[in-house]
């Protein structure tokens, strides 16, 4: 069908990316801009929404293309129209996320490694989650902040932290489809009421990482923890797991913004170490 998308409209920026919507008519397209050398994280991109698309669970806008041209690359995709959602929209998310989490795979990790942000996130695919979320997420980030030259004390801690991983991470969890960055400004709903989840990160992993990751900047309301609950219960012993869970988005926030979550970053771990009496 032909397409002549009339003047764009400039949708401001996202946390990362310049967003535009393009319209010609009925037909309306979401499109992502960024530098051109950005390419390969709108590619990991389009895979996650596909992936997550598959999975049959919760909506997600679907990519059409990724591409770079005139000096920019570009992902497009559906446009929804989101808005807050009322009723019982907040059950119906943890109910159809929780159904997302049922998506599973022998290994965790994923086909190719992704964006965190504005981060890299390595998925080399690995059975085994506590060295994946030690060597991955948590060392891969403290890597990082050394090359950021994020302080002594935070590099002292995290190498325990890190020793102290498996007697913190005391459960067998199964590698699940997440989204991966499942923070409050990555769900919305459709103007049916549905649940939409976007912008993801998608590996296999434990699903109270991304549990975790929702009560990091305000939570999704009681009713969605409910619901989730409902569907499939947390295992015991979430609510530690789940600081060394949000650690992870600590550490990148520090290193993508630095100013307070370094040391906000510092206060978790001694909070886990002293949860081991270290
Ligand atoms: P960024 O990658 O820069 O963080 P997002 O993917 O989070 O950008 O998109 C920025 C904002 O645009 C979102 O918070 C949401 O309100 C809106 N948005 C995201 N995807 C769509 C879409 N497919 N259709 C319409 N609006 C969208």
């Amino acid at each position: 069908m032909d397409f002549h998308p009339r003047e764009p409209r400039n949708l401001g920026g996202g946390c990362i990316n310049t967003a535009v919507q393009l319209r010609d008519g009925d037909q309306r397209w979401f499109v992502k801009l960024n530098q051109a050398a950005r390419l390969p994280m709108f590619e990991a991109e389009a895979l996650g929404l596909h992936a997550l698309a598959a999975a049959n669970a919760i909506r997600v806008p679907l990519p059409l293309c990724t591409g770079a041209a005139q000096g920019q690359s570009y992902i497009v995709m559906e446009y929804i129209a989101l808005g807050a959602g009322s009723g019982n929209a907040a059950a119906r998310a943890g109910e159809q996320l929780a159904q997302l989490h049922r998506q599973q795979a022998e290994t965790f990790g994923w086909r190719r490694d992704n964006t965190i942000g504005s981060t890299r996130q390595p998925n080399d695919r690995d059975p085994d989650w506590i060295r994946f979320w030690r060597e991955q997420r948590l060392g891969f980030q403290l890597a990082e902040a050394a090359r950021n030259g994020l302080g002594n004390r935070l590099q002292q801690l995290g190498e325990k932290l890190l020793e102290a991983c498996p007697a913190l991470l005391d459960h067998q969890p199964r590698p699940s489809l997440l989204h991966g960055d499942l923070w409050g400004g990555n769900l919305g709903y459709d103007e049916q009421g549905r649940p939409v989840i976007y912008d993801p990160a998608t590996y296999y992993g434990d699903r109270e990482a991304e549990i975790a990751m929702t009560e990091l900047f305000g939570g999704f309301g009681a009713d969605f923890y409910a619901a989730y609950n409902n569907a499939w219960p947390l295992d015991p012993g979430y609510a530690v797991r789940k600081t060394l869970y949000n650690l992870y988005h600590i550490l990148n926030h520090a290193n993508m913004f630095g100013g307070g979550y370094a040391g906000q970053a510092q206060r978790m771990m001694e909070q886990l170490l002293g949860e081991l009496g270290l």
